[in-house]
């Protein structure tokens, strides 16, 4: 069994610690010390990274053994460590007060939660770049949101003493815990937050709330367990802050606005361009009806209907296929049209009744330009692989009808 350090330091950063074991793992070269400062992954908290010994043996990865109680310290090269000698070791100090931060913040968090709407915690995750708590409730409003983030930043500028006691289950209860582990242990260790919050944990956390920094809620989701809620701590807070003004100032900077007029202007902005594709698309419908009516007029004939051949090279698929359907429920006619731009396309159309095939014509096409569609017997529509080869398609099915017709 490791001894822990930051058990009752947590501020321990350099210690000399003797290698017990060096152990292949599944997932590495664990290093057993007789002695630990590193923070193993638990508790949702991540471990923490250093090195061990003069020439810096990097410590990559930390984990505790349940069973044994030993905690497992995965190194990149373990060649350089020999079993039974004392080594210098230290975790990387940044890094851990970050993650002190955080929990610390999140213990802040939870006894407001808990206190101001006896919301409970039910889980808690720290990630890379924010941290999470699961809370047994079915919602939260954003003004429960604000008076919790007030009152936990009101404790952090209270800098109220953080300090570890350790108590029996029995104890713990009658000193009004907030919530006892259901494993059963001979003595629990207490994180005291002065006159605030008793809660058991077996994290590391600063000495005083000052220490916290400050704590931001970001976002809350609906989970299956209850309501998530996304905060950052100390730096993060002052990184997510920083991170989110220069967002916003780059949108101001498009609406040439300031950045806490960007919600109302995008909503602005996004309502006059529907309006927009409103009137674009009403314009369209009636150029489609006014060429519909020309091109009928100069149409070449197919037996005793008329015939439309034409490529548009600035026109979508959706233009053409109207432009189609209104020539084609106008006069009893057939339309060969197709079209450039991004995505070149034909489409055949035949008034109701004709009897050409424009499916049969439409797979012929399209086989010999390699290309997908498909349609029935009087609409097809499909893609060409370039606007050059999709103008040059409309005169060859042309072709093929005309001969096929006289
Ligand atoms: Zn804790």
């Amino acid at each position: 069994m490791t001894e822990r350090l930051y058990y009752t330091d947590p501020f321990l950063q350099t210690f000399e610690a003797r290698v017990v074991d060096v152990r292949s793992m599944p997932n590495g070269t664990a290093v057993v010390l007789d002695r630990s400062a590193f923070y193993p992954t638990s508790g949702g908290q991540p471990f923490d990274t250093g090195s061990i010994g003069s020439a810096g043996v990097r410590v990559v990865n930390v984990e505790e053994d349940e069973v044994t109680g030993e905690v497992l310290h995965y190194v990149e090269d373990a060649s350089k460590l020999h079993i039974g000698e004392l080594y210098e070791c230290a975790y990387d100090a940044e890094r851990r007060r970050d993650h002190m931060q955080q929990h610390t913040g999140q213990h802040v968090l939870s006894a407001a939660f808990e206190q101001l709407f006896k919301f409970s915690t039910v889980s808690f995750h720290m990630g890379d770049e924010s941290c999470t708590i699961d809370l047994d409730t079915d919602g939260v409003t954003a003004g429960q949101i604000a008076a919790v983030e007030k009152v936990a930043n009101e404790i952090i500028f209270g800098d109220r003493p953080v300090t570890i006691r350790f108590a029996t289950p029995d104890e713990a209860r009658s000193m009004g815990v907030r919530k006892i582990p259901a494993a059963e242990r001979e003595k629990l260790r207490l994180i005291d937050i002065e006159n605030f919050d008793l809660n058991a944990c077996g994290g590391t956390h600063v000495r005083s709330t000052g220490q916290i920094g400050s704590i931001l809620i970001r976002k809350t989701e609906k989970v299956r367990q209850g309501v998530r809620v996304e905060f950052v701590c100390g730096m993060r807070a002052v990184a997510t802050a920083r991170r989110d003004s220069t967002a916003l100032t780059d949108a101001a900077g498009v609406f040439s606005t300031h950045m806490y007029e960007v919600p109302q202007q995008s909503r602005k902005v996004l309502e006059e361009l529907k309006g927009a594709q409103k009137i674009q698309a009403k314009l369209l419908e009636e150029v489609a009806e006014l060429q519909a009516a020309q091109f009928l007029r100069s149409a070449l004939e197919l037996g005793s209907a008329k015939l439309v051949v034409h490529f548009f090279a600035e026109r979508d698929l959706a233009f053409i296929r109207m432009l189609a359907q209104k020539m084609t429920r106008s006069e009893p006619s057939v339309a060969l049209l197709s079209c450039g731009g991004p995505q070149p396309s034909l489409v055949f159309a035949q008034s109701a009744g004709l009897t050409h095939d424009m499916g049969a014509l439409m797979k012929q096409t399209l086989q010999a330009l390699g290309t997908r569609g498909g349609g029935n017997k009087d609409m097809a529509q499909g893609g060409a692989p370039d606007a050059e080869r999709a103008e040059h398609a409309v005169t060859v099915a042309a072709e093929k009808l005309r001969s096929s017709t006289s």
